[in-house]
């Protein structure tokens, strides 16, 4: 039974799970149409570099038959770690000696990186040419004949049948299937990315070796990592009041105030990591972490539903773009497969996985957060790459 014959799929959001949802659907001959609010693809993608694992992110790129794109696009070695204290002793190294296989589609040792860039990119490059409608920020929706008619804020409008949202952690669409809000998680990133870091920021650059830094100590965090263009990517983690971004007296544009809470709060770790506030051109971003609720359910509508981030945000643990992904997988499945009558009996089917993967996505994720701010994080951290499956 094919519940998608001539239906239109609106998917708001062309980030990882969207665009992957787009090319398995197109694969499948579904029409479909990505939304997104960026104005080009262009724009240059923040965040770290995204590790993808064989049982999701990875197993997606296989099904979009995408292997050898990503072979030409990852980055090996990206997936090599170090994790540090806070005044920079190693105490552990994968560019030494790793068992790590450099890139194996299925093996759960295998953690291959790619960048947020050239993940986009191969993406929307599998898809046929105007799938993806830029400069389209979704405002509202209203229902219209079985489906919707999407609206954006620069006037146009659109209609389909079905509409997926996958426009992240702050999603405009989630609220036509659930009012379910966030809750705070307690902790705050502070991310910013050192452009041309082997000038800029040469002592940290040459501390990540192309790959990750883990900095511990004192209950706080620093994130490092490479990327392909040349930028250091760098995030802190502390435990933070919710509205700390607007109450701390911080102007976050002001790279000197940035650098003065960061040497207040992470007192007592070494003066190496003030390179990061070094370079005029570095933006600071505060992003307070918020998740949903662990045992969030709602009852399934016929024509919209949630993916990735909109449906079951965390603080980063490594799982969001891989769950991502999967839903984009585990959706394209249940819509196609023929199994299901109904476009309603499909969506029922996926969303019930899509909450108890999110559920347990969602307790490692607050478990992970919680582990990072205790005062023996490094040992624990240790003590799980001692033991990394
Ligand atoms: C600092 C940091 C580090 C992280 N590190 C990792 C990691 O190492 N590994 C990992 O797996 N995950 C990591 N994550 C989490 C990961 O980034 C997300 O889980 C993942 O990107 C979710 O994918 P998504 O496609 O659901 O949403 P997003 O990546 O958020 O994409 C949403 C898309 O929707 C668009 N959009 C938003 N609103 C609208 C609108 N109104 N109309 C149209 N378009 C819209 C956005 O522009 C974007 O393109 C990290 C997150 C942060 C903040």
């Amino acid at each position: 039974m094919n519940i998608l014959k001539d239906k239109k799929v609106a998917i708001v959001g062309g980030g990882p799970g969207g665009l992957t949802l787009a090319r398995l659907l197109q694969q499948k001959g579904v029409t479909v149409t990505v939304y997104e609010r960026d104005a080009n693809k262009h724009i240059r993608q923040q965040g770290a570099t995204l590790d993808l694992h064989h049982d999701s992110g990875l197993a997606a790129l296989v099904a979009a038959n995408l292997q050898e794109e990503f072979t030409q696009s990852f980055r090996p070695g990206a997936d090599r770690i170090r994790i540090v204290n806070g005044q920079g002793e190693v105490f552990y190294s994968e560019h030494e000696h790793t068992n790590k296989p450099i890139l194996d589609f299925n093996s759960p040792y295998s953690r291959p990186e790619i960048d947020r860039g050239p993940l986009r990119d191969m993406l929307i490059d599998s898809l046929t040419e105007g799938t993806v409608i830029w400069d389209c920020k979704f405002t509202e929706m209203k229902p219209c004949e079985d489906g919707w008619e999407l609206f954006f804020e620069n006037g146009n409008s659109a209609y389909a049948d079905l509409v997926v949202a996958a426009d992240g952690g702050n999603s405009k669409v989630r609220k036509y299937v659930t009012s379910i809000q966030p809750v705070y998680s307690g902790c705050t990133i502070v991310e910013g990315n050192v452009y041309n870091a082997a000038q800029n920021a040469p002592k940290l650059w040459k501390l990540t070796q192309g790959g990750k830094v883990f900095v511990l100590g004192n209950g706080k965090t620093l994130w490092l990592s490479a990327k392909g263009d040349g930028t250091l990517n760098a995030y802190t983690t502390t435990p933070e009041a919710e509205d700390w971004v607007t109450t701390a007296g911080i102007d976050f544009n002001d790279i000197d105030q940035v650098k003065a809470w960061f040497v207040s709060r992470y007192e007592g770790w070494g003066d190496q990591w003030l390179e990061i506030f070094e370079h005029d051109d570095t933006c600071f971003i505060p992003r307070p972490q918020y998740h949903f609720p662990e045992d969030q359910s709602w009852e399934t509508q016929s024509n919209v539903t949630l993916l990735g981030d909109a449906a079951h945000r965390t603080p980063p643990s490594g799982e969001g773009v891989n769950q991502a992904m999967l839903d984009a997988l585990v959706l394209t499945d249940a819509l196609t497969n023929g199994q299901f009558a109904t476009l309603h009996d499909a969506l029922i089917h996926y969303e019930k996985d899509v909450l108890v993967r999110g559920k347990a996505t969602t307790i490692e994720a607050l478990e992970f957060s919680a582990m990072i701010q205790q005062e023996d994080a490094l040992d624990r951290m240790l003590a799980f790459f001692a033991d990394p499956l």
